[in-house]
């Protein structure tokens, strides 16, 4: 039952949050677009009109133009990114594989991350890669050929290589998330320049600790310095190898309880970024290689179902978890397998949870202000503008019923006129009248 609810992703994914939240702030930032288009072709049409509009509303409104269009670009881009940090070999590249459920990044011996590694998604059905500071992509046809590439560069352990992985493969990478993985925390004392350059836009850290051994200087002290550059940072601490702990079964409890108590003393104690109930939520005991051994059988086990499953429709109709577990992994797990995988998948939905409402906040937030703040400065432009053409309005009003009245004046004036002067008129004609019969009578 929960291999079916908690294993298959759906729409009901918190990453859907971030998801939902980008589409909904990219179309209105659309709308912005075409207020602010519709806006400068309006202003446009009348900026020979001095009278109406200064040069200085012009230039101010077309800047707007520019601004929107970077923030577009910007938030077309936007996305979650957690970053994975601790000693080598504590299983950072293996966690992301089993996160991603596919051997993408290169483990193991032999295959030190000597370079920080981004995966995120890309559109086409082939991956690829790309070093820092060049645009040429290099096919990845497969895990050992990636490890190689990777070898023949001649990498620092600051530089960045950026793995393409087709999101038709991983529901992660579909959903914006980008994986990084890092030099281990021991090899470098370059840590100031690490957190700079790719840290500082990372919503979510996840300490990958070793549960045979107790947590290190260099891990703290890597998270003492990422917590003076950000606030309350969001770190998740997974103490991995737990599968270990299945060969002293007897110790299991009391050494739980030590690093439980350890790591949540670290992240509410000495870090200060949550309360010890919170710091409680954000500790696990998994086992990343067993995680990522069973999904890549699950996996195989979808394709090729017919003979092991042959009572079932597919794997996930197995409602028996020992029916899934006898199929996936033939019983070659070490005991207590279960309770790592659930704590696993326990992990990825608080997880999932967490990166999505950072990235929200932390990556929409600033856009949104911006997005108002355009909005309310354009729109008062256009109201001084109208404002100033209503002025103008009455004042024409006012001169035209000046002239109005004044040719009223003269009508009235010529009117009264006009009829003085027929009067004149008729009293000359009769006194000429008057005069020439006068005449002629004598
Ligand atoms: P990284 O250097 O931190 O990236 O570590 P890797 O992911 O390369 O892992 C180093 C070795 O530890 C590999 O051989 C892994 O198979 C192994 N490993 C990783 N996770 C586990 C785990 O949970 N249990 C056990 N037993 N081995 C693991």
């Amino acid at each position: 039952k929960q291999i079916r609810t908690n294993d298959i992703r759906t729409e009901n994914s918190p990453l859907q949050i971030f998801v939902k939240a980008k589409k909904k702030i990219n179309d209105i930032f659309l709308e912005i677009d075409d207020y602010v288009d519709d806006t400068v072709r309006f202003i446009d049409s009348l900026k020979d009109d001095h009278k109406i509009i200064a040069q200085e509303e012009v230039q101010k409104v077309e800047a707007y133009k520019d601004k929107v269009q970077g923030i577009r670009y910007v938030l077309k881009r936007d996305h979650m990114k957690v970053a994975f940090f601790g000693r080598t070999s504590n299983g950072k590249s293996t966690v992301i594989n089993a996160m991603l459920r596919d051997k993408i990044l290169p483990s193991g011996i032999g295959h030190t991350t000597n370079c920080f590694l981004q995966v995120e998604g890309s559109d086409g059905e082939e991956p690829y890669l790309m070093t820092e500071g060049s645009d040429i992509k290099q096919p990845v046809q497969s895990v050992g050929q990636l490890g190689h590439a990777l070898c023949k560069e001649k990498l620092c352990e600051s530089n960045l290589v950026r793995i393409f992985w087709p999101k038709s493969k991983c529901l992660l990478l579909r959903d914006d998330v980008v994986f990084v993985d890092s030099p281990g925390v021991d090899v470098t004392p370059n840590l100031d320049e690490w957190i700079d350059k790719h840290c500082l836009d990372a919503d979510v850290f996840v300490l990958v600790a070793n549960a045979e051994s107790t947590l290190m200087l260099a891990e703290k002290n890597f998270f003492h310095k990422v917590s003076t550059k950000l606030s309350k940072p969001n770190i998740f601490i997974l103490n991995n190898r737990w599968d270990a702990s299945a060969s002293e079964p007897e110790f299991l409890d009391e050494v739980r309880a030590q690093h439980q108590d350890r790591a949540v003393d670290f992240l509410a104690r000495e870090l200060r970024v949550y309360n010890t109930k919170d710091a409680e939520e954000r500790v696990f005991f998994v086992s990343a290689k067993e995680t990522l051994q069973a999904r890549l059988k699950e996996q195989k086990g979808e394709s090729a179902h017919s003979k092991s499953t042959a009572k079932h429709e597919n794997i996930y109709e197995m409602t028996n978890y020992s029916d899934w577990l006898n199929f996936s992994l033939g019983g070659a797990l070490a005991e207590g397998f279960q309770n790592r995988y659930f704590e696993f998948q326990d992990f990825e939905r608080k997880f999932e949870e967490c990166i999505s409402k950072s990235a929200v906040k932390t990556k929409f937030e600033q856009h949104t202000q911006r997005g108002k703040h355009i909005s309310t400065e354009i729109r008062q432009t256009l109201n001084e503008i109208l404002d100033r053409t209503q002025k103008m309005k009455a004042e024409q009003m006012n001169a035209q019923k000046e002239v109005r009245d004044r040719l009223n004046f003269t009508e009235q004036q010529l009117i009264l006129l006009t009829q003085e002067m027929k009067d004149k008129i008729h009293r000359m004609v009769e006194d000429v009248e008057q005069r020439v019969s006068k005449a002629l009578n004598e």
